[in-house]
């Protein structure tokens, strides 16, 4: 089926008489007939449900749906992008080990990475995703686990180079994970230029309408762990927790995911309310239509700001002049990555405030990507607490403004920009 249809149709089958739409199965635990029956399920030596920690059955039609979008062999939703991105690398990863990561990516993510992964013992060094790849390739060592990119870098908008950076990756044996939330699997598929794992905030675009917190792993089956067991011992050597099982051994394909599932999911416990998942598979059945829309819109109103006499400057990968637009037109489906753009208003951070409070139909929200446009100055809020000096080191002007376009129709969202700027 093609990529519409799978937002559609994908995932819930419903049979003879069944709800068209997935049930939430709003329970904790399953109920079996023989003592024989619970135990072989918790030894996982047969599939089914028994408590909603590990595996609830909604969320697991929907993580089937986004499988099947990215075109992966398997998927697990989280209770939000965070535990996506924390369970993507502690999948891999224990103390002593080492990541590759872009520099730029999500500041939460960032966060994760420098501050808390490193308490843990996890060590990250930072890249320029448009470093040539020889200097990439310095930044591995013996004890590199795995890399990890964005495919349009929140907010800086930079678009990574999925297949340079992966072949960076499999030359030092180890796979790309790559946060696919801003292009969602509509405008561009990791897998296809050589990404192994992707990941998502699905708060985003997949949910589309700032209903719920969530995120998911998706696996592309395509990394072949056991050909380095050492390294990815979790994986292909015995499980003393599961009676020495391998996963690599007894689930092929699937074990990435099957770990993050009975391993992490069972011992850290992020799971998202099976509600959450059954809100975040309505957004689902329109992503195609409405990413399509952000995505033409930001590009109608990217090029519209260029021309303001008023406005300093604009960055958008959807402009024919950007940097990344080459990338734009060999990784993406369409001329535009996302509906997010940043850009900057002359007269600096005062300049940029006062524009904000002007605004009428765009509203100033802690969010991005979803159906109202919004928009976020990094000076006045994420960032608040830095001098005009430091945010320059940071890399974001004091007057950056992160606009997300919603799915208004764009003659609104610019009327209301233009009477913003001229006041
Ligand atoms: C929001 C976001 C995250 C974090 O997701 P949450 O669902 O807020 O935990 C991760 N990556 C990107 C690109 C994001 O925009």
């Amino acid at each position: 089926m093609k990529i519409d249809t799978l937002c559609v149709q994908g995932g819930w089958k419903p049979k003879r008489g069944e709800p068209r739409q997935v049930p939430i199965y709003s329970s904790t635990t399953f109920k079996y007939e023989t003592t024989q029956q619970m135990a072989d399920l918790f030894d996982l030596k047969a599939p089914g449900y028994f408590y909603t920690r590990l595996a609830n059955p909604t969320n697991d039609e929907v993580a089937k749906k986004i499988a099947a979008l990215e075109g992966g062999v398997g998927a697990i939703l989280t209770s939000s992008g965070q535990a996506a991105s924390t369970f993507s690398v502690l999948n891999l990863c224990n103390a002593g080990d080492h990541v590759v990561a872009s520099s730029q990516i999500y500041g939460g993510t960032f966060n994760l990475f420098a501050v808390s992964m490193k308490k843990l013992g996890i060590e990250f060094t930072f890249v320029d995703p448009d470093a040539p790849a020889e200097e990439l390739a310095k930044a591995f060592r013996p004890n590199t686990k795995c890399v990890f990119g964005e495919t349009v870098a929140n907010p800086s908008g930079c678009v990574l180079d999925i297949e340079k950076w992966a072949k960076a990756a499999h030359e030092a044996g180890v796979p790309l994970i790559v946060d696919n939330t801003f292009p969602t699997p509509i405008l561009c598929r990791p897998f296809e230029f050589g990404a192994d794992i992707v990941i998502h905030s699905t708060t985003k675009y997949m949910d589309g309408h700032s209903s719920q917190v969530g995120g998911v792993i998706v696996d592309s089956g395509n990394f072949d762990w056991t050909r380095y067991p050492e390294r990815f011992a979790g994986l292909v050597e015995p499980d003393a927790s599961y009676h020495g099982l391998s996963y690599t051994k007894a689930f092929g394909k699937m074990a990435f995911i099957v770990k993050a599932t009975a391993h992490l999911m069972r011992d850290f416990g992020s799971i998202p309310s099976p509600f959450n998942a059954f809100l975040l598979n309505l957004g689902l059945e329109s992503l195609h239509l409405r990413i399509r829309r952000h995505a033409e819109s930001a590009l109608k109103i990217a090029k519209w700001l260029r021309k303001q006499d008023k406005v300093a400057w604009v960055n958008y990968a959807g402009l024919e002049d950007s940097k990344y637009y080459p990338l734009v037109k060999k990784q993406f489906h369409g001329d535009a990555p996302c509906g997010v753009m940043t850009f900057g208003i002359k007269g600096g951070r005062e300049a940029s405030i006062k524009f904000m409070d002007a605004l009428k139909v765009i509203g100033i929200v802690t969010h991005v990507a979803d159906a109202w446009s919004c928009v976020l100055h990094p000076a006045s809020h994420t960032h608040r607490q830095l001098t005009d000096e430091q945010l320059k080191e940071a890399g974001i002007p004091p007057d950056l403004i992160r606009f997300s376009v919603g799915l208004e129709d764009p003659d609104d969202i610019i009327a209301d920009l233009e009477q913003a700027l001229n006041s």
